[in-house]
């Protein structure tokens, strides 16, 4: 990866005043220029600050239909009818940070702590691996290294070694995310070497003034550390970094401007944005009642339309959706352009073997607390390819290989035939009886819907799954 310019230490590249000035001029848009927007956004080149504001001005049913219907149609261009499917796993509820929002904060005496093992981290993964899970993030409260055994960047790296080298029956743990506080660029490099997937960290808020309120206490209360943390990871040479604002601390408008500018600004220096956004948003959680009570609550209309907004934005980079939201407000969103989803997740250490800690030590409520096969299902039933697929990131399509790839037409030859095959591999070896059943029909469809090309890859792929080989992707 191309690194241009000098080593970035504030966020210099987030210019709040610019921001409102640009929410301001779009205040009034007319309904002429929100189509005009919504016309540029189909040619999938992204959108400016400005374009994106004047869809923020969108205040008639009509409209904001008409801009569900553009995410759901450039999603369907690019990425096809695939969801990925992830589980998270919590692997300690220590955390030294006073995040106002979080149940694991320094000073909540409201919940169990917990830091697994490396034999419970191995006992949590044979769990999810035996669901049929491929794809894992694992997420841990920020630590000291100074302080107990379970902590700092070595128990990490340990646990992500433990995470990989473990297996049960059939299956194992093909990619490995995390999603951890920042780091030097000397410790991203050891994350690197890990061989982790995507490195995630959400920015929680852009906004200065609000970072410093819902941040009290701890090395979480440095908003420049975090705001360039990921220019430290690319830095580092991790191709593939995942952001996010956590929606309900501060105006969404505001912030998912400023996230653009983030954006952009990797964008510029890299060749290549970050490769996923998430779109978490405030639940409650135990012992940190703000948290029930977002200072700027984010309606399910303005979600969705966040959703969309992001898709149009940024057409080529994964959209991920966890299960913070419930099962009704997920199956909408899937149609506005998410391509990532978590599911049957726990978010307490040591939650899947339940043997620890309860929901109640988790580190916020779930919305959507079905099993990984009836989500699976349900995905089917809507036709939608649940994917398990892996096969990028361990081809070394990542980063700006990735984006390459994930123009319309090569996605659909490669990532068409993996997701297909991965699923059919979850028919096979995990999903249960009705599953099964809402699976095969759905792959016959897409089969039938292919050109051929593809379609005689696919069934030579799906036929060496019949043959009893696993693992199967181009
Ligand atoms: N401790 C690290 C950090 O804060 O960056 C990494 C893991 S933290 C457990 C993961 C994310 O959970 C946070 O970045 C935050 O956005 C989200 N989160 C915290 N409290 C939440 C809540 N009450 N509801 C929804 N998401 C929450
Ligand atoms: Fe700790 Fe992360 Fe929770 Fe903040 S959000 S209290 S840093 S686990």
């Amino acid at each position: 990866m191309t690194v241009m310019g000098r080593a970035v230490e504030t966020a210099e590249f987030i210019a709040e005043g610019g921001i409102h000035a640009t929410l301001d001029a779009a205040k009034r848009s007319s309904a002429a220029r929100v189509r005009e927007v919504l016309a540029k956004a189909r040619e999938m080149k992204g959108l400016s600050l400005e374009e994106m504001a004047v869809l923020m001005a969108i205040d008639t049913p009509e409209l904001e239909q008409e801009l569900y219907k553009t995410g759901k149609w450039i999603k369907d261009e690019i990425y096809g009818d695939r969801l990925v499917l992830f589980a998270p796993l919590y692997v300690s509820n220590y955390c030294g940070n006073e995040c106002v929002y979080c149940a694991f904060r320094a000073r909540n005496k409201e919940i169990r702590r917990a830091a697994l093992t490396q034999e419970q981290i191995a006992r949590e993964v044979k769990i999810l691996v035996e669901q049929g899970h491929k794809r894992v993030l694992l997420v841990a409260g920020e630590s000291y290294p100074t302080v107990g055994e379970h902590r700092g960047l070595d128990y990490i790296l340990k646990a992500v070694e433990t995470i990989y080298a473990t297996r049960s029956g059939k299956g194992e743990v093909r990619r490995v995310n995390v999603n951890l506080a920042p780091l030097t660029v000397a410790d991203f490099k050891r994350l690197k070497a890990a061989n982790i997937g995507t490195y995630q960290i959400f920015q929680e808020t852009y906004h200065r003034e609000t970072y410093a309120r819902m941040h009290l206490g701890g090395l979480k209360r440095n908003y420049d550390f975090r705001t360039t943390a990921c220019d430290r990871a690319m830095e580092a040479g991790i191709d593939d970094v995942g952001i996010g604002v956590l929606l309900g601390l501060c105006d969404w408008r505001f912030d998912l401007l400023a996230m653009m500018q983030h954006i952009r600004h990797l964008e510029e220096r890299f060749g290549v944005g970050p490769h996923t956004v998430s779109v978490p948003r405030l639940e409650p959680a135990t012992g940190s009642p703000l948290a029930s009570h977002p200072p700027a609550q984010v309606s399910d209309h303005d979600f969705w339309k966040i959703v969309a907004m992001i898709r149009l934005a940024v057409p080529y980079t994964g959209i991920i959706m966890s299960t913070r939201e419930n099962a009704e407000v997920r199956r909408k969103t899937f149609a506005m352009g998410v391509s990532q989803i978590s599911a049957g997740s726990r978010t307490n250490p040591g939650g899947y073997a339940a043997e620890l800690s309860g929901e109640e030590d988790g580190q916020f409520q779930l919305g959507d607390h079905r099993g990984l096969d009836e989500v699976v299902r349900d995905c089917a039933e809507l036709g939608y390819i649940p994917s398990f697929c892996t096969a990028c990131y361990r081809l070394g399509r990542t980063g700006r290989d990735f984006m390459d790839l994930a123009k319309p037409g090569l996605i659909k030859d490669h990532c068409g035939p993996n997701a297909l095959a991965s699923f059919y591999e979850y028919l096979l070896d995990y999903a249960s009886p009705e599953t099964k059943a809402a699976g095969r029909k759905l792959i016959a469809g897409k089969l039938a819907a292919m050109e051929p090309k593809i379609r005689e890859r696919s069934e030579t792929m799906l036929q060496m799954l019949d043959d009893q080989k696993r693992d199967v992707f181009v």
